[in-house]
């Protein structure tokens, strides 16, 4: 539906330059929950703001239904924006503020009512229609904000961090109901956000980003069990990188030598989730070394386990507290751990710019 080709974007002349995207390629389809994550400064907001036409870019195209938008004006595209500050009038009701659009584009007063009511019924607001926006919280101007980008049936809303300005509680509850109102409406969202576990609780794919690069764009489950090098790896969830000696398809590792499917001669990066390390544990097809137990930090649900390797590697576990509950390891204990092989990942080590 929407394909990005070859997309730059440079600020600044000469020597004060600054590239915010190096030619981007990739289609996102029609009814996607699309994500784009990264750090501070990846260039994900300027990503958003060409696709808005809030800025236009050095180099490439947008092409939209088969035409290239990257140069229309922003109130020509059939696109919609939800900022982090609402931007609601706050002089105006909630039932003012989702009528705007329409009424600016000369709609019918028949036809709005209907439409306002509707959309506010989504959002769960229609108690609130004739409420100052001023006088909501947060989370109920939010919300406001969501309807009155909806209500014009924008083909893609374009959605810059809207949550971060809510506690943790809030922000947890809108996920959900952001993720019910894409559905229910059937439209394509793109969401900005540089939180991992935003991005995975809420998106259909997620585009990692770093360095105006797009590292890996995959599905939430792919991008954690199959991530594509290390910076990704480390941006999504929690890793144990090891580094390790391959000769003859197996790894040196704490002094065993173990086949790796995969495996090339040459220091290679692996990486496992600190879930799929077993404790007290000698599996087959696995790296069985032995560690010592330097700390134990309890999380409620989970315990993690940081271990340390007869050669110094360090390495966190973390273990299920309703599965292992009477299985305690001492703080100070040597024991045997495996790292079963299905779970360990060849990452390509390469250094990315962040
Ligand atoms: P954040 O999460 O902090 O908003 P971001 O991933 O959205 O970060 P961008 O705002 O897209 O990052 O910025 C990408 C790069 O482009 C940064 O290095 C930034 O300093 C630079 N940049 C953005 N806008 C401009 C501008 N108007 N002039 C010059 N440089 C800019």
């Amino acid at each position: 539906m929407l394909d990005i080709r070859e997309l730059s974007k440079r600020f600044g002349y000469g020597n004060g330059a600054v590239t915010a995207l190096h030619e981007v390629n990739f289609t996102i389809g029609e009814g996607e929950f699309f994500t784009l994550l990264g750090p501070s400064g990846c260039g994900k907001t300027t990503l958003l703001r060409l696709i808005a036409g809030f800025s236009s870019p050095s180099g490439g195209a947008l092409v939209l239904d088969g035409k290239d938008i990257a140069r229309m004006p922003p109130n020509q595209r059939p696109v919609n924006t939800v900022f982090q500050n609402y931007a609601l009038f706050p002089h105006m009701t909630v039932g003012q503020n989702v009528a705007f659009a329409l009424e600016a584009q000369g709609r019918p007063r028949t036809e709005i009512a209907p439409a306002v009511d509707a959309m506010l019924k989504l959002v769960q607001l229609g108690h609130l229609k004739d409420r100052k926006s001023s006088e909501l919280s947060g989370g109920q101007q939010q919300r406001v904000a969501l309807a009155r980008a909806l209500v014009a049936k924008p083909r893609i809303l374009l959605l810059d961090e809207p949550l971060s300005a809510l506690d943790m509680k809030l922000r947890k509850d809108m996920q959900i109901e952001l993720k019910r109102l894409q559905r229910e409406t059937g439209l394509t969202f793109i969401f900005v956000t540089h939180d991992q576990e935003e991005a995975l609780t809420m998106s259909d794919r997620i585009a990692v980003m770093s360095g105006g690069r797009v590292q890996q764009i995959a599905t939430p489950r792919e991008l954690y069990d199959r991530p594509a090098n290390r910076f990704v790896a480390g941006f999504i969830g929690e890793s144990n990188f090891l580094t390790v000696q391959s000769s003859g398809g197996s790894v040196i590792l704490g002094g065993s030598r173990t086949h790796l499917p995969g495996a090339t001669d040459g220091a290679l990066t692996l990486m496992i989730r600190p879930e799929h390390v077993a404790l007290s544990s000698h599996l087959p097809e696995a790296i069985n070394v032995t560690a010592k137990v330097k700390q134990l930090v309890f999380f409620g649900t989970d315990t993690h386990v940081y271990l340390t390797l007869t050669d110094g590697t360090e390495l966190v576990a973390r273990i299920q507290n309703a599965l292992h509950g009477n299985r305690t390891f001492a703080e100070g204990a040597t024991i045997n751990i495996a790292l079963p092989t299905e779970a360990l990942r060849i990452i390509a080590d390469t250094e990315i710019e962040a």
